[in-house]
Order: structure tokens, then sequence, then C-alpha cells
């Protein structure tokens, strides 16, 4: 048995990072450590979605961005004081970081507003509400007039008026001048830029593929190029990177291999390493990393979960396709049985409790790459299909961890709540709830959803996050064009 000593010393060679990690650990283990204590009728109620409150939350945030969202407040209200590491630390960043600080804030308050709106309106959307008519006009007023030629405001303002939907909303897009700036967007190698002289990378690929395939104006013209982009991207770990050469992240990889299947091309990607590094960036707190040896964090609930949502819906993994873009992929399933699937399905509600803790008393974490073998791959052998991660531990991390009882919901513990993670939060918990459902029309069996069935949200189109009723009515709408 290991020595205090030994112990000691190597808590005193430990690197930042892990003493970062193990103080993470040891809040997340505590508040586990706690739900276990209680009775189980306290857990149910522990356990229920705070609705009324985060839709109070999300609704006050709509008001401040004031009357037609125009004015440029500079106290800038709806960013919380971590708003500028929102963008710029380990979440997933959807704009430039080579600004300095003081302009990027400022910067990203004015860019940020569609963003705002499409997080908060989606949010709310999940939680099957919807806003009222004043502030629904306002929303496609400013929406409408918000022309920044940046793909990711784009997409942003698009899914918001995908989100609203009805006639005056989705009219109120001009597809003829958006084609012309996803044309402009468009790189001679194929791949996108998020602005005029802007980046190129992963995100403004999925963006400009995203918004076009939503729009009905995707053509060969947008989509050549991008794949042989977005496979220059697919790095030695598994997962996609923003740019050749870079690590891989969970964003990149969620809208890498989105855009892939848009374009129909998931099939060149190395589908196996990918789903491999996915799966063991879950980690013991539950909850997803974004990449390798980093803190878990709430939002890649939607970015890693995400990932899974979009491959079970492929027909060669059991799921029924995406209609226009039923990617055939070869795949070899290794030889794990059925009965082993069977006995790991029956203990996952109780590990998700019981953490293993090292000798040192922390908690052992699987996001070690060390630990990683072929993920398995359920067939549809027997009718039900099989989650590829473990959904009831994220469920248990978003609600206990992330979600914050007066409304909203955070990177971790000790963190802020801010709209993007509730938008985030909220998309990646309702991946978890349809994991198992063979089609979106299928409602979640009680087992598939964490605490009451009441916190059942609803279900997303995982190719664009967008409710998937709002999806079909806008779908409806532009086929008509
Ligand atoms: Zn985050």
């Amino acid at each position: 048995m290991e020595g205090e000593g030994a112990a000691t010393e190597r808590q005193r060679r430990a690197t930042a990072s892990q003493v970062d990690q193990w103080a993470v650990q040891d809040h997340v283990f505590k508040i586990y450590g706690a739900f276990a204590s209680i009775p189980r009728s306290a857990q149910s109620v522990i356990l229920e979605l705070q609705r009324d409150k985060h839709v109070e939350y999300l609704t006050r945030g709509l008001q401040q961005l004031g009357p037609s969202f125009v004015v440029l407040d500079a106290k800038c209200v709806l960013l919380p004081s971590s708003c500028v590491a929102l963008f710029i630390d380990d979440c997933f960043v959807w704009c430039s970081s080579t600004w300095t600080a003081s302009i990027l804030k400022v910067w990203l308050y004015v860019r940020s507003r569609p963003w705002l709106c499409y997080w908060i309106l989606h949010s709310i959307a999940l939680l099957g509400e919807s806003v009222d008519d004043e502030l629904e006009d306002n929303a496609i007023d400013f929406l409408s007039r918000c022309q920044m030629p940046h793909l990711a405001t784009t997409y942003a303002a698009v899914n918001s008026l995908v989100t609203l939907g009805g006639n005056k909303a989705l009219s109120s897009i001009n597809r003829d001048n958006l084609y012309k700036f996803l044309r402009r967007m468009k790189d001679s190698s194929g791949a996108f830029r998020m602005h005029d002289a802007g980046e190129i990378d992963v995100r403004a690929c999925y963006t400009a593929i995203s918004v076009a395939s939503i729009l009905n104006i995707l053509d060969d013209e947008l989509a050549k190029g991008v794949g042989n982009y977005i496979l220059s991207c697919q790095t030695y770990e598994g997962g996609i990177a923003g740019e050749p050469g870079s690590e891989a992240h969970g964003g990149y990889t969620f809208c890498g291999l989105a855009a892939m299947i848009l374009i129909n091309q998931a099939n060149r990607l190395d589908l196996a390493s990918l789903i491999d590094w996915v799966a063991f960036r879950q980690g013991v707190e539950c909850g997803f990393q974004g990449r390798t040896n980093k803190l878990v964090d709430g939002c890649y609930s939607f970015w890693q979960g995400g990932v899974f949502a979009l491959l079970q819906r492929l027909p060669a993994f059991g799921g029924e396709g995406f209609g226009t873009s039923d990617v055939e992929v070869e795949w070899v399933s290794d030889s794990t049985s059925e009965g082993d699937d069977e006995d790991r399905d029956s203990s996952d509600d109780n590990e998700a409790l019981h953490p293993e803790q090292d000798q040192e008393g922390h908690q052992s974490s699987s996001h070690s790459p060390e630990s990683s073998t072929a993920v398995h791959i359920q067939h549809s052998r027997h009718n039900q299909l099989e989650p590829l991660f473990h959904t009831m531990a994220l469920q248990q991390y978003i609600v206990l961890c992330s979600q914050e009882q007066e409304g909203g919901f955070r990177d971790k513990p000790g963190k802020a709540r801010d709209y993007y993670h509730t938008c985030y939060c909220l998309s990646g918990l309702s991946v978890c709830q349809y994991s198992r459902s063979k089609n979106e029309n299928s409602p979640p069996l009680p087992t598939s959803v964490l605490g009451p069935y009441s916190n059942l949200l609803e279900p997303i189109h995982p190719l664009y996050n967008v409710v998937s009723r709002q999806y079909h009515d806008a779908q409806d709408f532009f086929s008509k064009y």
C-alpha cells in the first residue's frame, strides 16, 4: 500500500492541469456524494428541471436585448463577467480570438446579439415554450436587419428565425443575397472563410453548409471541395480540428461531421477513430471535456453528445437516416457479444452515481487515452438503438452540476450561468433523452429520462440544432420555392 509520503510527493510533482482536474473532480463528487446520501424521494426533487426558473431567466435575457434589440449597451449586461473567457477560453470559439480583450468585449457584444437571440430562443423552444408576440416581432425585426457579413452570426440569425417559425420570420430571410454571400465566402480551396478576408476553418464550412441546407439553397458549387478540407482536419486522435495541423476539438468535430453528412461524404471520415475519440472525452465527472486532458464543461454535452446523435441517425448504425443524405457507411463490428452490452446497460445508472476512486482519493479519470479500447457499436440486431455514450451519466452532470436552481446552466460548479451554456446544456440534455428513440416521433421511455418524466425536452434535429418541429416547418416553407 502506498505511503502517505509518496502521495504527498505525487501531489508536489503534480502539474497545474492535474491540480485543476482534481479540484473539479472533488467538487463534482461532493455534489454526487451529497445527492447519494439523501432519501430517494428527495432525490427525485433534486433531479427536477427548474423549467419555470429557466424560462424566467431566458425571457428576462430576451427583454434585456432592448427595443428592437439594436441599442448597444456599454454595460454589457447580457454577457456574464466571464463573457470574454466564455468565448476565448475553453468553450467553443465562434469568433476571432486575435482581438485584444477590451476591443473583443465590445465587438463580441455587438456580434453576439444574434447569438444571444439564438441561444435564448432555442432554449425556450427546447423547454416547449414560446415567446410573446411583441418579443417575437422585435426579434424578427432585429434579425432581418442584422445583415452582418459573418458566417457565424448568419448561422445564429437563420437558426433564430427558423426557431421563431411562421411566415413572417421565414420570409424575412433574403435567400438570393444569402446565396451570393456564401459564394463570396468560398475559398478557391473549396473551404469557407468566416467573413471577408477572415479565417478559413471547419466552423465556417459547417455554418455555410448548414445555413444553405436548411434554406434549401445548397448546391454542388457550395459543396465542392468542402469534404477534402474537413478530411484534412481529422487528426491522429480521431477527432476533428479547426484547421489542418491543429488539435482535435469537440466543437469542430461536431461541425465537421455534421457538414460531411450534409454533403453526403461522412463515409470519407475515419468514423471508427472519431467515435473512439469522442467516447473517451466523457469522464468520471459524467460530463464531456472538449479536448484531451481538459476540464469537463457543460457546453460539450451538445458538441460531443451531438456527434453521437448524428451517428445514430446514420443507416449504418441502425438509424433512419436524414432523408436526403442517407449516407452509406461500411462498418465492421468488433466481436463484443450482445450479452456484454446488456450487462453494461443494466449497470449504467448505478455506475453514474458511484465513481471509482484511486489510491489518493481522486476519482480515476476515463478521459485518459490509455484507457481507450475500440468502442463497440451496437447494430440494430435487436430492435432497440443503444446509445454510444453514457447518457444517464451525462444527464446527471447537466442536472446536478450545470443546472442553477434559480434558472440557467453553467460550465461547471463554481462558474456563473450564461445563455451560451444554457443553450448547449439543454441541447445536450435533449440528445440524451432521445438517444434510445428509433425516430424523433417516438417519445422516449421513462427509463431514458433522468429524474421525473416532466424533465423531457423537445427533440432537436441534430444537424442544425434547432427543435425538430421548427426544422420541419422551415423545410416545408423553403421547399415551396
Ligand atoms: Zn463551455
